[in-house]
């Protein structure tokens, strides 16, 4: 039988968009060839719109599920609660103002089921401001650079993923997530395809300018410490110019004389330049720790064991196990 599919929509002041989101969704749900099944998580509403999820539950029994948090926690935060009590082998997002459309979501699962365990998709003709679109090209730019992984539209929702990559997901404690860049780091196949973009449908975006700033900080540091990395960089780059330039003024006091030194003043610059210099060096190597604590908060699974074939003395993990624990021991 094919793998089951829960799909997982967070909401957030949706009233106007739910009762089509949802009858998009159920009759999609339905032409699928597989169980399936439709989590609403509503994320502290103030609009009627956890009441309409409620209502929707009782309406579409053994279809709909809805998951009511009593607080707004972040869009991310509340795809993983859904993800926490989803059922299906295989989770796919989207976003519930409508500019994913639900009718795209069998062209996900064809690409799961060619095996992939992360797929994303990137918005053909994307209809948001010119600012938005801009702004997402140099952080999905910055991203592909970082993790290697090319993925062109990061902040598409609009994804399928693999069990076993979103338990991977759940197990970390990290506060503050990006789903689809953390997912990545779980993959082993990453594709993404071209899926369809609507304006929002009603209402108005969730995110100001400073939430949306606040997510991409959120993106960044799921992903890396590179910043921190940067001014141990930055640094040594001052302070190495620092002491070519007092080389300079040593040759140039010794060849022509005291006066093209600037009498000494100068000399003191590149000392200051090379003390700032090290501060940042300094500051970065606080970083370096700052960073592996960083990591080490976040407790994400070492790794995703996906088989172990052969038998021996040790004890051997259960298949498609995720793993914390140091590894079992084997035999030499
Ligand atoms: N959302 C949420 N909690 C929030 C903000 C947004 O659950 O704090 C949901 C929202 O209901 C929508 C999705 O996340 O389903 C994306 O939000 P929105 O469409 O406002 O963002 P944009 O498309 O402007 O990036
Ligand atoms: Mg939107």
């Amino acid at each position: 039988m094919k793998s089951s599919v829960s799909i997982v929509i967070p909401v957030h002041n949706e009233r106007l968009n739910l009762p089509q989101l949802i009858e998009r969704c159920v009759k999609v749900g339905r032409t699928l060839d597989r169980p399936w099944e439709l989590i609403l998580i509503d994320d502290g509403s103030r609009d009627g719109s956890s009441e309409m999820l409620v209502e929707a539950a009782k309406t579409y029994p053994g279809e709909i599920k809805s998951l009511i948090l009593n607080r707004n926690y972040g869009q991310h935060n509340a795809i993983l609660c859904g993800f926490a009590n989803a059922q299906g082998d295989v989770m796919v997002t989207l976003d519930a103002d409508l500019q994913n459309p639900p009718e795209e979501i069998p062209k996900l699962l064809a690409a799961i089921d060619d095996g992939y365990d992360v797929v994303g998709s990137v918005r053909a003709d994307r209809q948001d401001v010119f600012a938005r679109k801009l702004f997402s090209g140099i952080i999905n730019s910055i991203v592909r650079r970082s993790t290697g992984v090319q993925m062109h539209d990061y902040g598409c929702m609009l994804r399928a993923y693999k069990r076993r990559v979103v338990d991977a997901m759940l197990q970390c404690r990290e506060r503050s997530t990006f789903i689809p860049v953390l997912a990545n780091l779980f993959a082993k196949r990453v594709t993404e395809i071209p899926v369809a973009h609507a304006a929002r449908a009603a209402g108005d975006s969730n995110y100001s300018v400073i939430k949306l700033v606040n997510l991409q900080f959120d993106l960044l540091t799921c992903m890396t410490a590179g910043p921190l990395r940067l001014l141990t960089w930055v640094g040594g780059g001052i302070s190495a110019m620092a002491i070519g330039f007092a080389m300079l003024l040593f040759f140039l006091r010794v060849v022509l004389g005291s006066e093209w030194a600037g009498n000494g003043v100068f000399t003191l610059f590149s000392i200051l330049f090379f003390f700032v210099g090290a501060q940042f060096v300094a500051l970065g190597l606080m970083g370096e720790y700052v960073g592996r604590i960083h990591a080490d908060v976040r407790e994400r699974p070492r790794y995703i064991l996906d088989n172990v074939v052969g038998e021996t003395l040790a004890e051997v993990p259960s298949q498609g196990s995720v793993g914390n624990a140091t590894p079992a021991r084997t035999m030499a």
